[in-house]
């Protein structure tokens, strides 16, 4: 009985296992024709200086727009791309698409100051020609490497190799911001921080969401604002969502905010309207001033 019962189950678990498989290559296919048809799109979303309430640039954030199943978000393709090596095709896609975007932006508003995030794999960071591709990037776009970051994770620093180090460098020396993206999450030993070529800390999400009603939390995203101001580098607080948390982290000195209080990732049409509106009251501001005098 045990044996006919073990066989049923075992039945069970295969078909599941078969089903998870076949979904899994056909995702791999679909990927791959997304990458030949371009099917993919970015999303942006703004980081805001809680200072002035300006907003300083903007995050890319790749989505996919499949045929059948509509818009699809990274968590359900990058590991499967990561996976099956399509990461790379995809990544070149989004820094190219992002930069052509900020160079579109920088010519429609005359606004030179703005920059662009792009979130990088670990598995792109060792390819060895990624620096002369991206300074290639940003010749073709007429853009100021400054006007760059890139967005790594803790776990991609630590998995990673001293060629990997030596294309951090490589990349900081071209100008290029490195930010250390979900920080908080991996098991980053804080010894081995200073050994990279870092500009940013961006705080995880998991913290700054509760972090209002949640001590541990406050904690956590107070140690991680004080670890940066010590460091000398840039801290950005993800996911905020009310303004309980805007304020705390505005008492906490946290330089730069971004999440859906402030807005959702946004079509660029839509973060373009955004843009316009915040040149058009500097400038209004300005004649203001001017009247004045
Ligand atoms: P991430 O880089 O940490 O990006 C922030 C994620 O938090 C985005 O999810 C964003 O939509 C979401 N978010 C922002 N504000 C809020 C908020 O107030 N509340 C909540 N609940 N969520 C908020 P998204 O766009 O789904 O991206 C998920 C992750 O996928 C990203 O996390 C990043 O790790 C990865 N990813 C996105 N685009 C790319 C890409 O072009 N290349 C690679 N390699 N990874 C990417
Ligand atoms: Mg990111
Ligand atoms: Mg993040
Ligand atoms: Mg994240």
């Amino acid at each position: 009985r045990a044996k006919a019962l073990g066989k049923a189950r075992y039945k069970i678990f295969d078909k599941v296992m078969y089903s998870e498989t076949t979904k899994l290559l056909q995702l791999e296919i679909d990927l791959r024709r997304a990458i030949e048809r371009q099917e993919f799109l970015i999303h942006y979303q703004p980081i805001v200086c809680l200072k002035t309430n300006k907003i300083i640039g903007f995050e890319a954030l790749v989505r996919w727009q499949h045929p059948k199943q509509g818009l699809v978000f990274p968590t359900d393709f990058i590991p499967v791309a990561e996976e099956a090596g399509l990461i790379v095709p995809i990544g070149d896609w989004v820094l190219k698409e992002a930069c052509r975007q900020l160079h579109e932006w920088q010519q429609l508003f005359l606004e030179n100051r703005l920059t662009i995030s792009v979130n990088l794999s670990s598995k792109h960071l060792s390819q060895s020609h990624l620096n002369e591709q991206i300074s290639q990037i940003l010749q073709e776009n007429n853009l100021d490497p400054r006007r760059l970051k890139l967005e790594i994770t803790e776990s991609a620093l630590l998995e990673n190799t001293q060629s990997v180090t030596a294309m951090l460098v490589q990349l900081r020396e071209l100008g290029i911001e490195l930010h250390l993206d979900d920080f908080g999450t991996g098991y980053s030993s804080l010894s081995y921080l200073h050994c990279f070529p870092i500009s940013g800390l961006k705080i995880d999400r998991s913290f700054v969401n509760r972090m209002d009603i949640n001590g541990e939390n406050a904690e956590i995203v107070s140690t991680i604002i004080t670890l940066a101001y010590n460091l000398g580098v840039d801290v950005t607080a993800e996911g905020i969502e009310t303004v309980e948390q805007l304020e705390r982290l505005k008492v906490l000195q946290c330089k730069y905010g971004q999440g859906n209080f402030f807005s959702k990732p946004l079509q660029a049409s839509a973060a373009g309207d955004l843009i316009a509106k915040q040149v058009n009251l500097a400038s209004s501001s300005k004649c203001l001033s001017r009247g004045k005098k």
